[in-house]
């Protein structure tokens, strides 16, 4: 099997990697020559060029190119594929997506592996990055069922946890658990930075430990990143932002009311149900609901 790989960043970068590790041949294809130079230095792919005719022997090939720009990246491999190409992408939103991809290419699958760090490029591209992680299928209705199997078994084989759902649920379930978080946590960060007294900022950020650098972390990440999930995921973002902001009013009127009983509830509450978003995930095949 060769393997083509369009965007050698972060996620890119790592599946060759990972994929190179297994023996498979992969190539890849990036915007720029240096990145291009990077990766075949740091055996990312055995080979990489700026030309996305170069991918026209692949058999499957991953889109991990920048939200914006996978469905045009889609469109203009189109005149390089052989008829059974599975074109599958790694984006962190699906629905418009998958959307536009399928009907550009049947034989495409959306994909979305739930892994990532705070850095971007081809320079964070690190072996194992998929291991024990979830990785999600959100494939239209239309999709191929053996394309999908495929796209299953080598998302298995970097050891991730394989979960198939629509691409609306992908897309509502990801807004509450990674995008509305996102958000939550550089409005945490900017309102911490935003202390007008220079004395007690300074104490702050020396203070800061364990558990400011939990709650920072994914709001500390790449900026055009968060951007480009605000845009494709707007409505199911502005959702969750919409009950989260309910929710830090409830908290702010039990605190002015001094209702510390109700407030002690909701944070039992909390502490119960915290468990459910962090077990470890299975092997096997996972249906969302
Ligand atoms: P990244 O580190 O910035 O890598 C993307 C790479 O794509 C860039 O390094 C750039 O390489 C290349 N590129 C940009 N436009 C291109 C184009 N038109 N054609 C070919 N290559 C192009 O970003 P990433 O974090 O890997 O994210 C990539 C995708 O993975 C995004 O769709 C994102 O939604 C998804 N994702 C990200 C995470 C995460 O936590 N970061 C997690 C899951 C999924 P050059 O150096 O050549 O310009």
């Amino acid at each position: 099997m060769k393997v083509g790989i369009v965007g050698l960043g972060l996620i890119g970068g790592s599946l060759g990697l990972d994929l190179r590790s297994q023996g498979i041949k992969v190539f890849g294809v990036s915007r720029r020559h240096r990145t291009c130079e990077l990766a075949e230095l740091g055996n990312v792919v055995d080979a990489a060029s700026t030309k996305l005719n170069f991918l026209s022997a692949a058999d499957i090939i991953f889109i991990c190119t920048p939200l914006t720009a996978i469905a045009p990246t889609v469109e203009q491999l189109i005149p390089y594929l052989k008829p059974d190409t599975i074109l599958t992408d790694v984006g962190s939103v699906k629905e418009s997506i998958v959307e536009s991809c399928s009907r550009l290419w049947a034989n495409f699958v959306g994909g979305h592996p739930m892994a990532g760090t705070a850095e971007q490029g081809i320079a964070a591209a690190r072996r194992g990055l998929f291991a024990g992680t979830p990785y999600v299928l959100a494939a239209a209705e239309t999709s191929p069922k053996p394309a999908v199997e495929e796209v299953a078994t080598i998302a298995r084989s970097l050891g991730a946890t394989v979960y198939t759902c629509s691409p609306a649920v992908h897309d509502r379930a990801v807004a509450l658990i990674s995008h509305l978080p996102l958000l939550v946590s550089a409005g945490l960060i900017e309102t911490c930075q935003g202390e007008a007294n220079s004395e007690i900022l300074k104490l702050a950020q020396q203070l800061a430990s364990s558990g400011f650098r939990d709650t920072s972390r994914v709001g500390g990440g790449n900026p055009e990143l968060g951007v480009e999930i605000a845009r494709h995921n707007r409505t199911h973002l502005l959702q969750s932002l919409y009950q989260y902001r309910q929710t830090l009013d409830r908290a702010i009127a039990q605190i002015e009311a001094e209702d510390w009983t109700t407030l002690a509830q909701d944070l039992k509450a909390s502490q119960v149900a915290r468990p459910a978003f962090l077990q470890p995930h299975p092997t096997q095949n996972n249906h969302c609901p």
